[in-house]
């Protein structure tokens, strides 16, 4: 089956069962939270808090889409087998129309009738602290098939938004087939409040997205979706034109031609900021290969008019002219920058690891011709691995809030550790700063003096820890890690700090980054009466609170292996 058909019996599916049929709405949402249109959601968020009255204005409560969506989140994944920074959702809605059962059932029945796929197992999620488990869903998933396979997930994987820091949100759950996730279910019951605080939402919604890519994989027994109806045309002719590179070179070109067709398409031009930068970005990512690579096929203007000859019927607003016109301007531009990137390369002495990220963010060269075009071997003793954490650094930033608009900009602190675009972040990362430490502490005291730190980065969501150690945590260790902070978190110590030398600091037991670069004169902040009765030392620049009360309640999430013998925490605070 094709993508034509699968959108057809997609929409046809839910229009029979009463759902409105709504266009896609434009990358650039009207909603100012966010950069670019992420899923389907996005355009009916209003009814779901009833600002708007979706009987007004669909005649429905139930509405299907099929949006457009752009996932600047996952630009690191392209190259894979089922990511793309735009794709294509199939999704259904309804604003208090039905609930858990409905959506289930429907798509139970799309899937494994309409599409006759099997599912190899579903996911939902386990519940936690400050939220049950999904008990329901999983009573609906074995009452239509006793046999399915259901795994129970954290918060992470099977809980939803909200996207800033209040709204609707809920536990999801996943549909997964041929070993890749095709479906989310949303189920929105509660709302939570500003204090973090979930209420019961009066009148709950149902928000499902499936990747229309993936789906037709599926369906076609593709094990990627480059090999789809979608994606093959261009692909192909990527290879035509460049057929030394690799796959996932390949792979990039094809996703970031055709996703720059759709954003020019939308209203989109490169600039600096927002979604003009991202579009850049993409552009510049091509061109840089393509000098890299030495590739001579004019990749530029070739694959934007395979994309708008696959994608026009459907999309009528891609017109060549146009997005040629956006691309050929944009790579005159970026060939100076290119030069100028150059250049100031020629002039380094030294080359850090910061150098090349601010060579990369402001002239747009990749990585890799960094190093290889860096004077007298300079880019040589540079190391990958190092440029994607400095990388990761500033991502990270930006998904804060989940893309959040600052997107990185306009920081009024950025120690290397702790990023906040106003006053307000800066208190709640100041908070997660402090948690950090006493996190840090409590994994000593819990896991042994092995435990050090291997880095950290703060947003205002969570704080992310990385330390070294052998093996995953057990369930209980962490539970005692949260408990101890909290506890001393419940005894509201002072969190102050003492200045000293550098060798004083670390002879009275203070932690210190093995990475960090101190100066002579140091602080070290401690919480407790004295440095010597402290639950926790450590040398830091601040800032934090002043007494660890003010740090709130703090919870440990999502737990990963970053390298052998390195773990990473995330924890969040109350
Ligand atoms: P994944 O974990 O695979 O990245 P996700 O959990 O981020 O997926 P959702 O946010 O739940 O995905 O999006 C709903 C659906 O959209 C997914 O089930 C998938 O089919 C599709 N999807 C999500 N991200 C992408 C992407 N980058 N490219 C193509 N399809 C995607
Ligand atoms: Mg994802």
């Amino acid at each position: 089956m094709q993508s034509e058909e699968v959108r057809e019996k997609f929409i046809k599916f839910f229009e029979k069962r009463g759902h409105k049929v709504v266009p896609s709405s434009s990358l650039l949402p009207t909603d100012p939270s966010v950069l670019l249109t992420t899923a389907g959601v996005q355009q009916f968020k209003p009814y779901y808090t009833r600002e708007a009255d979706a009987m007004h204005d669909f005649g429905s409560l139930n509405v299907v889409s099929i949006q457009k969506s752009f996932r600047t989140t996952d630009i690191d994944e392209i190259g894979d087998e089922t990511h793309l920074t735009l794709f294509e959702m199939l999704g259904n809605f309804s604003f208090g129309g039905y609930f858990k059962k409905e959506a289930i059932e429907y798509a139970h029945e799309l899937v494994t009738k309409e599409f006759g796929l099997q599912i190899d197992y579903v996911t939902v999620f386990k519940g936690d602290k400050d939220v049950p488990e999904d008990v329901e869903t999983q009573k609906i998933w074995k009452d239509i098939d006793s046999g399915i396979e259901i795994k129970k997930m954290g918060r992470e994987e099977n809980f939803w938004g909200p996207t800033g820091n209040e709204g609707p949100c809920g536990p999801t759950t996943e549909i997964f087939v041929n070993g890749i996730e095709i479906w989310n279910l949303v189920f929105n019951e509660f709302y939570q409040r500003q204090d973090g605080k979930l209420e019961k939402l009066a009148i709950p919604g149902v928000d499902t997205g499936s990747g229309l890519e993936r789906v037709v994989a599926v369906l076609d027994g593709k094990d990627n979706i480059f090999d789809t109806d979608l994606l093959s045309p261009i692909i192909q002719k990527v290879k035509e034109l460049a057929p030394e590179v690799e796959e996932r070179i390949a792979r990039i070109f094809a996703d970031h031609l055709r996703s720059s067709c759709f954003l020019i398409a939308d209203g989109i031009r490169p600039s600096n900021k927002e979604a003009g930068y991202v579009l850049r970005k993409l552009i510049r990512r091509v061109i840089a290969y393509e000098v890299q690579l030495d590739i001579h096929g004019d990749l530029l203007s070739e694959i934007p008019t395979v994309v708008v000859d696959k994608f026009h019927k459907v999309y009528p607003n891609l017109t060549k002219e146009e997005i040629l016109k956006v691309i050929g301007v944009e790579k005159k531009k970026f060939k100076v920058a290119l030069s100028r990137g150059l250049k100031e390369l020629a002039l380094r002495k030294e080359l850090t690891i910061q150098d090349a990220f601010f060579i990369y963010e402001t002239y747009g060269l990749p990585f890799e011709l960094i190093v290889e075009m860096a004077p007298r071997d300079l880019g040589k003793k540079l190391r990958r691995e190092d440029f994607e954490k400095e990388f990761e650094k500033h991502q990270e930033t930006s998904r804060a809030g989940k893309e959040r608009k600052f997107g990185g900009h306009g920081m009024l602190l950025d120690t290397g550790e702790l990023k906040a675009a106003d006053e307000e972040e800066l208190k709640k990362v100041t908070r997660l700063h402090t948690a950090t430490h006493l996190m840090q502490a409590a994994l000593k005291k819990v896991l042994g003096d092995d435990v050090s730190q291997r880095g950290s980065d703060i947003t205002v969501e969570r704080t992310r820890f990385d330390f070294t150690f052998e093996r995953k945590l057990t369930d209980e260790e962490i539970t005692k890690v949260e408990n101890l902070v909290n506890e001393v978190v419940e005894k509201d110590l002072p969190f102050q700090y003492e200045e000293m030398s550098l060798e004083e600091a670390k002879k009275s037991g203070a932690l210190f980054f093995f990475k960090g670069k101190y100066p002579p004169k140091v602080k070290v902040y401690y919480s407790g009466d004295s440095l010597e009765s402290a639950f926790s030392k450590e040398l830091c620049g601040g800032p934090h609170v002043t007494h660890t009360g003010e740090v709130g309640k703090i919870k440990i999430g999502k737990q990963e292996a970053v390298a052998e013998g390195v773990r990473r925490l995330r924890a969040t605070v109350q």
